[in-house]
């Protein structure tokens, strides 16, 4: 009996994945089509499709929209791109279980980017200069991320930014990542700013918060946390540096890696509760599963409980706070931002973000183009000299560039039809190029027209270009003719008279 139970002991360990990735079911298979999202509105209707598989191409703003958060059961592949200065004020309209670590469950709502993930793989993808401020009565969870994850799997995913919830219920938690739930994390990083009031006084909160997640049970590996956060419950306060409460909640999964994390920051809490637990650590704060495979975590962790349950715990420490605004340009490779700094405390954060720029130069021409053959052309960054766009052009004749050399021509002759001839442009032409022939053209042949000698005619009051250009295309000039009445006749005046030689 007892080397038949060791044998079957012995199959099952063999069964599981190497790697410590038990949530296998959550590793969706790589799709073959994307839908790609290059702007706000392609992110916007994710939510009419929920099980599609996304592709991002672009760095998105989300300035502007209180962003509402979206169930997702499908792929999305950020591919590195960012969704910037990301704001939200709700819950999504899902409604989960979840249950405290006495396995009572409670209905509870979510908010973060996504509301729930279910089967989803989220992989890639970066939120810069987040805020998400919750004030509700339902028992809720939140994430920058997602709210709640279930057999999802979030890999290479960065979050960075504030998430504030105020509670009026009991079970509520506040993740840098994620707010509840099982999966997979692998190579995430959150940079964040946590705070969670419970305003229930009547019944005790049960309170998570996390860096990565706030309750569950997940595989944590290869992550970075840096963590602020602020607790005031007064209740049961679950926190950690990367998991508040590390538990399997009632869900039928497995997680057995916490392994290679990295974590610094610190956790200002208070407990007001006669049956005090108070849990706050580096990495877990109540483990009430254990991880298998749980080490190399490193931290740089405080605990900082207080027992002054009065006052608020916020990261904001003046009554009278006094802010300074400053903006950090976007550089070529850096991102730009508006940091608020409280001259009295320190306290500070960042938003409005700009994603990185190149200062482009002007057009360098490749080859150049003429009336018969495209040209290619080249604009490169005057900072770093990085190639920005190259791009075929057709030949265009020359906006016109005045020179030095102004010729106001008064001398005209009449005509025998109406106003005056100028013959000065095509002699001073030839002058200088005596092969080939000039092809001339008037833009608004009813002001000016011009013949194939270079005469030009004004015929009617107003101001048009008239231009030239040789056979071969290798010179070409434009001036710009306004013709009027003067006392005696139809004068016809060229100023700013000057041509642009290409050779
Ligand atoms: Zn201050
Ligand atoms: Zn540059």
């Amino acid at each position: 009996m007892m080397k038949k139970l060791l044998s079957l002991l012995l199959v099952l360990l063999f069964l599981l994945p190497a790697g410590g990735v038990a949530l296998a079911e959550s590793a969706a298979q790589e799709p073959e089509d994307w839908i790609e999202i290059s702007d706000l509105d392609g992110l916007l209707a994710v939510a009419d499709d929920p099980d599609g598989n996304y592709l991002l191409t672009a760095d998105i703003d989300m300035a502007g929209i209180d962003w509402k958060p979206i169930p997702f059961r499908g792929f999305f592949d950020g591919a590195g791109h960012t969704l910037y200065n990301l704001q939200i004020g709700t819950v999504g309209e899902e409604v989960r279980v979840t249950r405290d670590g006495n396995l009572k469950s409670y209905d509870t709502v979510f908010s973060g980017f996504f509301s729930v993930l279910e089967n989803a793989t989220v992989r890639d993808l970066q939120i810069v200069g987040a805020t998400l401020a919750v004030d509700g009565t339902d028992h809720c969870f939140v994430g920058l991320l997602a709210g709640y994850m279930y057999r999802s799997s979030i890999q290479g995913c960065s979050v960075q930014g504030r998430a504030w919830l105020i509670n009026h219920a009991v079970q509520s938690g506040v993740g840098g990542l994620v707010g509840y739930g099982a999966g997979d994390f692998g190579y995430c990083s959150a940079d964040v700013e946590l705070v969670f009031e419970d305003r229930n006084l009547e019944s005790r909160c049960e309170q998570f918060m996390g860096g990565i997640l706030a309750c569950g049970l997940v595989n944590i590996e290869d992550c970075k946390v840096q963590i602020d956060g602020y607790d005031s419950c007064h209740g049961y306060v679950h926190n950690g540096g990367l998991v508040g409460m590390y538990y399997y909640c009632g869900m039928d999964v497995h997680a057995q890696s916490v392994r290679r994390n990295e974590i610094r920051g610190q956790i200002s809490f208070f407990e007001d509760n006669p049956d005090r637990r108070a849990y706050c650590e580096p990495t877990l704060g109540e483990e009430m599963s254990v991880p298998g495979n749980y080490y190399s975590n490193e931290s740089e962790f405080e605990r900082n409980e207080t027992r002054d349950y009065d006052k608020v715990l916020l990261p904001e420490q003046c009554e009278e706070p006094e802010y300074h605004t400053t903006l950090t340009s976007p550089t070529c490779d850096t991102w730009g931002y508006v940091l608020h700094e409280c001259k009295n405390c320190g306290y500070h954060w960042t938003d409005t973000y700009f994603p990185p720029q190149h200062t482009p130069g002007d057009w360098e021409i490749v080859e150049s183009a003429d009336e018969t053959h495209e040209g290619v052309r080249e604009k490169h960054c005057t900072v770093c000299g990085e190639l920005i766009v190259r791009e075929s052009y057709s030949y265009e004749p020359p906006e016109p560039v005045y020179s030095e050399e102004i010729v106001a021509v008064q001398g005209v002759e009449s005509t025998e039809t109406l106003g005056v001839l100028f013959h000065g442009s095509a002699q001073a032409m030839r002058a200088k190029d005596a092969t080939g022939l000039l092809i001339w053209s008037s833009d608004d042949p009813a002001i000016a027209s011009v013949d194939q000698n270079g005469t030009i005619h004004g015929l009617s009051r107003g101001q048009t270009t008239v231009r030239y250009s040789s056979e071969d295309g290798l010179y070409s000039g434009v001036c710009t003719v306004t013709v009027y009445y003067s006392f005696w006749q139809w004068l016809l005046i060229v100023f700013f008279f000057g041509w642009l030689w290409y050779v």
